[in-house]
């Protein structure tokens, strides 16, 4: 058995800058509560360790960043990197609340196309329904569509100077797709496909691997960028993939028998995780015994 380690893979630039952000934060203002709005990033063990310095979460998937702030009374928010509306910014204001942003600047690169174009014309924004990037882009203006598929793509209504953009962390594949659709429909229509270089060097390199029977993802299942690299294996010829949270959910009957198992993470996945995940398959390669530990979440941040 043969253990490739896909690079790059594992935290972005703007994960590690949310993480720095919210360590710091801590320390700036002893004494008071700090409370992050949503997910530092689609990982339990980061949101674990960012527990133990003190920091307080409000998630609800069924709720917006708008509906969520109304469970923070004091003290300081913190915004995730994934970025929030112009709306979430003056309500946390307007509560006298300290805000501390660590949108990612990518995300905010996004926005500010966004806002600019919407000026004076239509936007089709291609993204996740309820994920928390495209909730605070969608926000900034009537004038931008959410499209999740071709089939949404297809029944737009009529616009005018179309602006296509999408979602950071998006599949180049599903994304190229969606934006031809609507190409198709709007001819005229301005491309700004704004997948950030982190997730589109992650993906590529995954298409470039050659003979791999397995791919595992170290990645949690909320992690959409993870979710891609299992996908994206997967349509490329790779015929079984994984993805997992840690060396603690490897199975030996999900990794007997393999040849040649290649192993990545996604954007917002420790890289220690990840670290544990290959050192168990070559443990288990050279012995024939799968020895996992478990994980400690004083190590992580
Ligand atoms: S995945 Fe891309 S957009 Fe998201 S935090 Fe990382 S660098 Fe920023």
């Amino acid at each position: 058995m043969e253990i490739i380690s896909v690079i790059p893979r594992g935290y972005c630039a703007g994960v590690v800058r949310a993480i720095r952000i919210a360590r710091e934060t801590v320390q700036k203002y002893p004494g008071q509560p700090v409370t992050m709005l949503g997910m530092i990033v689609h990982n339990r063990f980061v949101v674990e360790a960012c527990r133990a310095l003190g920091i307080q979460f409000v998630e609800d998937p069924a709720k917006t960043r708008l509906e969520l702030l109304d469970e923070v009374k004091e003290g300081v928010v913190i915004f995730t990197a994934h970025g929030v509306s112009d709306a979430v910014r003056r309500k946390a204001e307007a509560k006298g609340l300290t805000v501390v942003d660590a949108t990612c600047k990518d995300v905010t690169k996004t926005h500010e196309l966004v806002r600019r174009h919407a000026s004076s014309g239509d936007v089709i924004y291609i993204g996740k329904k309820r994920h928390p990037e495209s909730e605070g882009t969608v926000s900034l203006s009537d004038r931008v569509h959410l499209v999740t598929s071709i089939e949404e793509a297809e029944e737009l209504p009529p616009l005018e100077n179309v602006l296509i953009t999408c979602q950071t962390t998006l599949s180049l594949l599903d994304t190229a797709e969606i934006i031809a659709a609507c190409r198709k429909k709007y001819p005229d229509a301005v491309i700004a496909e704004e997948i950030c270089t982190a997730t589109r060097i992650r993906q590529e390199a995954v298409m470039a691997l050659e003979n791999v029977d397995l791919l595992i993802v170290v990645g949690d299942r909320r992690s959409n960028n993870s979710g891609q690299l299992k996908a994206i294996g997967l349509s490329h010829g790779i015929p079984h993939a994984l993805l997992i949270d840690s060396e603690e959910d490897l199975r030996e009957e999900d990794i007997r028998g393999y040849e040649r198992i290649a192993v990545t993470s996604g954007s917002s996945t420790p890289n220690l995780l990840t670290a544990g995940v290959i050192q168990a398959l070559q443990h288990y390669a050279e012995t024939g015994e799968l020895v996992t530990k478990k994980i400690s979440i004083t190590q992580i941040l």
